[in-house]
């Protein structure tokens, strides 16, 4: 028996638990931000004004909208490349606006939940996530989990000649100037994740991590087929899951979508029946045991243990909820 006082007490894991996060994550994490703008899927990205009209006057609009197709299209021309900086531009624009909102939201939770062993890698360019680690940290949380952005972030600025990175407000501590954005990654059909080393870094951060993890948790991506050089990248860190008999997988897909179509989609990732499918972040393992899923896994697959639960509470205020996961931050050392 792994009691849930156990489970308080023992945070002696080093393998790291991975987060991958799409756009479902940050829908999930705040539909609605704190201006009331609603967060778009990846495909809804066509529709939104100016997007629609700039894609439309290059021949590249109508039909359902589908920002990831329509947009490698036209990058792909190579006769559009004002139209496509300047859809870039406005992508931008959109993002840099998204705020937080007021409540705690799954972003708060989901940095809780996480040690700094585990590791969050992200594909939204939207800076709710950056928000919540900053509004912990301001609450004198530190034991946060490392988040790298495998597309780059409107939140994210670097001095490449310095090494130096920070946000778009920030000065390189040694030349003194504006920190310049990281460029958006976008999702065309070729994509060099090499190119920019911020990017680099990102992936190299994940791929190391992956390497290690005992627990995977992908939520709100599914892994489009137009993202290969993603997948393969993916695939490359994880190995087949015939090396990874031990390791879990748990998705945490839209409410409704099917389940079995989405484990099918990370088919080679997934040992026989190492896996969950939820379409709700509160009935995932970092939902139902915070800051110890390798403990608790451990318990279970190694020792055959039966591990009762230690769920977060839902829909408390801020410093309550940051107050419940302080309990088990104060057994870690
Ligand atoms: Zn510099």
């Amino acid at each position: 028996m792994f009691t849930r006082a156990d489970q308080i007490a023992t945070a002696d894991a080093s393998a790291p638990h991975v987060v991958l996060l799409g756009a479902g994550a940050s829908i999930a994490a705040a539909p609605i931000d704190a201006n009331g703008k609603h967060l778009p899927s990846m495909p809804e990205l066509a529709s939104i004004e100016p997007v629609s009209t700039l894609l439309a006057d290059a021949g590249f609009g109508g039909g359902p909208p589908d920002f990831e197709a329509a947009y490698s299209k036209l990058r792909m021309s190579g006769e559009h490349d004002d139209v496509a900086d300047q859809i870039d531009a406005e992508v931008r624009a959109y993002f840099a606006d998204v705020a937080l909102p007021r409540d705690v939201t799954i972003y708060d939770h989901l940095l809780l939940a996480l040690r700094p062993k585990d590791l969050v890698a992200t594909f939204n360019w939207d800076p709710l996530l950056s928000q919540a680690a900053d509004r912990l940290r301001a609450a004198g949380i530190s034991a946060l989990p490392q988040v790298v952005y495998l597309h780059g972030n409107v939140e994210l600025a670097a001095c490449e000649a310095h090494d130096r990175r920070g946000k778009p407000s920030e000065r390189c501590p040694d030349c003194g100037s504006d920190l310049q954005p990281v460029p958006l990654l976008y999702p065309v059909e070729e994509k060099d994740y090499e190119q920019n080393k911020f990017i680099a870094d990102a992936w190299s951060a994940l791929q190391s991590a992956l390497g290690n993890a005992a627990r995977v948790t992908v939520f709100g991506y599914s892994a489009p087929v137009s993202d290969r050089a993603a997948i393969e990248l993916l695939r490359e860190a994880w190995g087949t899951w015939e090396e990874r008999e031990f390791e879990q997988f748990e998705l945490i897909v839209r409410p409704g979508a099917d389940h079995e179509k989405m484990r099918d989609r990370w088919d080679s990732f997934i040992h026989s029946h190492h896996y969950d499918v939820v379409d709700d972040y509160f009935d995932s393992m970092l939902a139902r045991a915070p800051r110890r899923t390798v403990e608790v896994f451990i318990a279970q697959n190694l020792h055959a243990k039966f591990a009762d639960e230690n769920p977060v509470p839902r829909d408390r205020a801020f410093d309550e909820t940051i107050a419940f996961y302080r309990e088990l931050i104060a057994h870690e050392v």
